[in-house]
């Protein structure tokens, strides 16, 4: 038989090698950033384009390389890091597999500068899929740069796979942070579309998590310190009443390096217990120092798990100093678990309250009241009293009843051809027809038996139908603050937040400023009061980090669901009659009125014939 085996083309042994490196720009910021701490560099530049789909570029001042060092650098195995197997227990440096410039060559069009030192001029190095295109001697600053432009051109599978910029750039702010917090000696800058997202001059880790994450996070530090034997432990954690409900600001550390530990996260949490509100996260950012002797780094590519030899000692350690810092800075105390947290305005918010308060017009609008029904209820197309102050709730609401009949057909509603109606004695606005039970459902009667509406899914479909309009297909009118609003978030949730600024602005938000740390509002959408309106925005963010949109459409759509969520009435609240049949009328005139946005059933049919058959 002939023999079958080959060898594979280094090309596409690379490209495969780069399958494991590179799943997405990130990884290979997270690579080029680590080779300049390798390189020992002092100033680290990072830019990027398009969320890192057009371009990467990472330019350092470090020690540079040789014009063989250049050559050989994008080489599989090629590394200056280990030279012998025992390197790799005591491990100093970031990288050690040399395998990433050689995968990043493989999927992407590279263009390398670098000049050591001591030579006066530098190396210029272009490679397209692993096939160098041209190698020129080059004027240039010692250091290093390189360039990625259009990842994954060779593997069209691969970069359709990419999520949308939002996505992918949330994804490279995560890895920035996670290098430039381990190394806040080292002045980090970041370009995104030509502006500056971070400038973080040297510092120590308190300033640089405060400038990473903003002036205010320095009030929320607590400081943690021990040292024993085996580990030594420096960090912060954050007070308790700053928790979050993003699980965002979580870093661990082993000896500079960002890890990942559910088991540690445990540890933190479990000295947290009884200190947070239910469904919020502490932040932390904690050091971790051992001997690397006594971990094993796993050698997968990308993944940021970690080996102790004693995981025990570590956790009881780790816990026990979280738990006595809290403690010494009279952390518990302070807390009151009785007070209704509903009355709680969010801490953002409420910190800036005396200077800038927040004056909307009409603050006691409540969409609900004052609302005299017309006295017919058409389920297709309610009825608006002039000046009805719910209108302006339901703007783009008000269904012609194109769509609307079909779902009506199928609820065998009574009532005659012109004027469909909904509901039993529609004519006779004293009668009340409808009636909650338990805060949560809304009872009506209908010619084929009942209706049991959920009134929290109910309003949400109402909403997300109503916000979706706005964003699609007209500018929703827009509430006018006297007082514009001024509101804190991380430079992380600032490009969230302008990366969705366009289609909040459809819905009636108006952002007049969202720079820095900083975001100004100075319009609500009518049917937000303005105090909810940081929990709305820190909802918004939360949910676009938890989820994955893929395209301009889910985008929308995923704001609308949010603010949905966020807006709608909730299980529990009392509703007068009024606003149980406005709410059900609403509901009606929805284009998909039986599922909530998350697609859940609004509500259920009881038929006359299942209330006969419990009677027999
Ligand atoms: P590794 O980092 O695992 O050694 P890489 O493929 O990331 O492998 O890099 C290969 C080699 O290229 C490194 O070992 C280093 O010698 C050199 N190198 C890469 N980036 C830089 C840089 N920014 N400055 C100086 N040398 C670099
Ligand atoms: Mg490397």
């Amino acid at each position: 038989m002939a023999d079958i085996i080959q060898l594979l083309p280094d090309h596409v042994a690379n490209q495969i090698a780069a399958g494991e490196v590179v799943q997405r720009p990130s990884s290979v910021v997270k690579e080029l950033l680590e080779n300049a701490i390798d390189a020992g560099a002092t100033t680290i530049k990072l830019i990027v384009k398009d969320a890192g789909k057009t371009l990467i570029q990472v330019i350092d001042n470090g020690k540079g390389m040789s014009v063989t060092d250049a050559r050989l650098s994008f080489e599989r195995h090629a590394t200056s890091k280990i030279t012998t197997a025992d390197d790799l227990f005591n491990l100093t440096t970031k990288g050690f597999r040399g395998e990433a410039l050689a995968s990043i060559a493989a999927i992407a069009h590279v263009e390398l500068k670098t000049k050591p030192e001591q030579d006066d001029v530098g190396t210029h190095i272009k490679i397209e899929g692993s096939e160098v295109v041209s190698q020129e001697v080059i004027a240039t600053p010692t250091g290093t740069s390189i360039a990625v432009k259009n990842l994954f051109f060779n593997i069209p599978a691969r970069r359709n796979f990419l999520k949308s910029n939002t996505v992918e750039l949330r994804h490279i702010i995560d890895e920035f942070n996670r290098v430039n917090l381990a190394h806040p000696s080292i002045n980090f800058v970041m370009f995104h579309n030509g502006s500056e997202l971070f400038n973080l001059p040297e510092a120590n880790i308190r300033q640089r998590i405060v400038n990473v994450f903003g002036g205010k996070t320095n009030e929320k530090l607590v400081p943690v310190e021990e040292t024993t034997e085996v580990l030594k432990i420096s960090g912060f954690v954050g007070k308790p009443e700053f928790a979050r409900k993003t699980r965002g600001e979580q870093f661990f550390f082993v000896n500079n390096r960002f890890i990942k530990s559910s088991y540690l996260n445990h540890a933190v949490n479990a000295a947290f217990e009884g200190l947070l509100r239910d469904g919020t996260h502490a932040s932390y950012f904690l050091y971790l120092e051992v001997d690397p002797k006594s971990i094993d780094i796993n050698i997968h590519p990308t993944k940021t798990e970690i080996k102790f030899d004693d995981e025990h000692t570590l956790y009881a350690l780790l816990r026990s100093s979280v738990k006595h810092s809290l403690g010494q800075f009279n952390i518990a105390p302070v807390l009151d678990f009785e007070h209704n947290s509903s009355m709680d305005t969010p801490y953002d918010f409420k910190n800036k309250q005396a200077s800038s308060p927040a004056i909307e017009v009409n603050r006691s609008f409540n969409p609900f009241k004052d609302e005299k029904m017309s006295g017919r209820h058409s389920g297709v197309s309610f009825k608006k009293e002039a000046g009805g102050s719910w209108d302006s709730l339901y703007v783009g609401l008000e269904s012609k009843g194109n769509t609307n009949t079909q779902e009506f057909s199928e609820l065998q509603l009574e009532g005659n051809q012109e004027m469909p109606s909904m509901f039993d004695n529609a004519n006779d606005e004293v009668t009340q027809k409808t009636f909650q039970i338990h805060g949560k459902y809304i009872v009506n009667t209908i010619k084929s038996g009942m209706l049991f509406i959920d009134q929290q899914r109910a309003h949400q479909r109402v909403l997300y139908e109503q916000f979706l309009q706005h964003i699609t297909i007209k500018e929703a009118v827009s509430q006018q603050l006297l007082f514009p609003l001024t509101m804190e978030f991380s430079t992380m949730e600032i490009a969230i937040l302008s990366n969705l600024k366009e289609q909040l602005e459809q819905t009636g938000f108006v952002f007049s400023k969202m720079e820095d740390d900083e975001v100004e509002i100075s319009g609500v959408p009518v049917s937000v009061d303005a105090s909810k309106v940081s929990q709305v925005l820190e909802t918004l963010i939360n949910d676009v980090e938890n989820e994955v949109p893929d395209n301009h459409f889910s985008q929308t759509d995923l704001i609308a669901k949010s603010l949905a969520k966020s807006l709608a009435i909730k299980t529990g609240q009392p509703l007068t009659v009024q606003e149980q049949e406005h709410l059900v009328n609403s509901l009606f005139a929805c284009k998909e009125p039986s599922i909530s946005p998350t697609n859940r059933a609004t509500f259920i049919t009881m038929q006359v014939d299942d209330i006969d058959k419990k009677f027999n």
